[in-house]
This record gives C-alpha cells, structure tokens and sequence, in this order.
C-alpha cells in the first residue's frame, strides 16, 4: 500500500534530479546516479600536497586540508552547492555529507579526528534562513563516519555577506573578526576537522582557522564539499 501511494506521489509530483532533470528511481535521493558518478571529484582528496592545502601554506598551519568536488563555477557542481545554500535542499546537502563521509573513512584523518565543526553563519542569517548548509552536510558526514559533530564551539559574531568585492587583504582583516571559540576548554589537545561547502581563496576558513588554533594543543585539518582551485 506504502509502495502504491508512493508511485501515485511520484506521477503526480515526480522527484527530478536536480543536476540533469531526469526522472528518479526510489532508489536514488536528490542527485541521479549517473549525475553522482559523473561529479567532477577532487582528485587530489588523499594527496597531503594538493592543490586545497596550498591554499593554507603561510597562512594558517593545518594538519590536513582537502575538498571532494571539483567547483569551476559552473556546471552540475555549481546547481548543487545553490540548492542547498540558497533553495533549502536539505534532504540534498545530507546527501552530499553522505558522499563526503565515504571518502573521509578512507582517509588517514578519520582515525584521528574528536570532533567536526562546520562553520557556523550568523545567528539571524541562520534565523532567516532556517538551517545551515555546513550543518546539513557534518550531518551527512557523521552517518556514515560516526564522528561527532559541535556546532556550539564556533561562533559567528558578524556577517560578512559582502566581502566578495573586497580585496583578499581587506578581507582578511575583516574575517578576523568575525568568529569567536565558544568553549575552549572542550577543544583542548583535540583533533577538530572544520568543515565548509565551498572553497575559494580561503578567506573564510582562514578566519575560522585562525580563531580554533588559539585553543592550546588544538590540531586542525579542514574538508570541503568542493573547491575552486
Ligand atoms: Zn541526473
């Protein structure tokens, strides 16, 4: 009966997958299997050097710093990272936690890592908004990883919604700023991978670095959904 009623939703208000607009099987969540097969991956994931950590060197000192996806701008990559940031795709950003979690579990870090903290939005954007993305995905990723997630240790005191248009220098100065480490004394001597969706120049994971590695003893490394590099 379940069944039937579910193949009546479906013709009537069918699932499409949000990449290519194909139909969905019940198998398959938000993204069809041939759109998840075909995702640009970061090739690079396991590889210490890559091109993400660079991003880091002289800038903040990080254990480990990798993405899963490749993020050129456009593209399927692009579709997915504006579902679950602007649209409220929830059920599509567990889905990508789910993808990132099942590379993390064949990384070295998985062993290693206490506690994953996505980085929080402003307190009245997330009211605005309803959730954060980087929640839905740590969420993803602990089912599949078992590690624990603290969205209560990072804290974001500004906006900063329109440093896109600013010079890296002066947003560097201005994420300074901007996050707070609530609870210090939980993190101490802990192993904590800071999870974003997005990379780009780094700013912002710079900024977030940068405030958890004053906690004594503290080790960071940092994953992202994708990364333009
Ligand atoms: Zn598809």
């Amino acid at each position: 009966m379940k069944k039937l009623l579910a193949s009546i939703g479906q013709m009537l208000f069918p699932n499409l997958c949000v990449c290519c607009d194909g139909y969905l099987s019940f198998q398959e969540d938000k993204v069809c299997d041939l759109c998840l097969y075909t995702l640009p991956k970061f090739e690079q994931l396991a590889y210490k050097d890559n091109a993400v950590a660079k991003k880091f060197w002289g800038r903040l000192n990080a254990e480990a710093a990798t993405a899963v996806l490749n993020f050129n701008g456009s593209g399927d990559v692009r579709k997915i990272l504006h579902q679950i940031k602007y649209k409220g795709n929830i059920d599509l950003g567990k889905e990508m936690g789910v993808l990132m979690g099942s590379k993390i579990v064949t990384m070295e870090l998985h062993a290693t890592v206490d506690f994953i903290i996505p980085v929080p939005l402003h307190a009245k954007r997330q009211n605005f908004r309803g959730y954060n993305q980087c929640d839905l995905l740590a969420d993803g990723i602990s089912e599949v990883t078992r590690l624990r997630v603290r969205k209560d240790v990072l804290v974001r005191r500004k906006h900063n919604g329109t440093q896109t248009k600013k010079k890296r220098y002066e947003r560097f100065i201005n994420a300074k700023e901007i996050f707070r480490v609530a609870k210090p004394e939980e993190l101490k001597n802990k192993h904590v991978l800071l999870l974003d969706d997005v990379i780009t120049t780094g700013a912002t994971l710079e900024a977030c670095g940068s405030a958890l590695l004053e906690v004594e003893g503290l080790k960071l490394s940092i994953i992202c959904l994708a990364a333009a590099t």
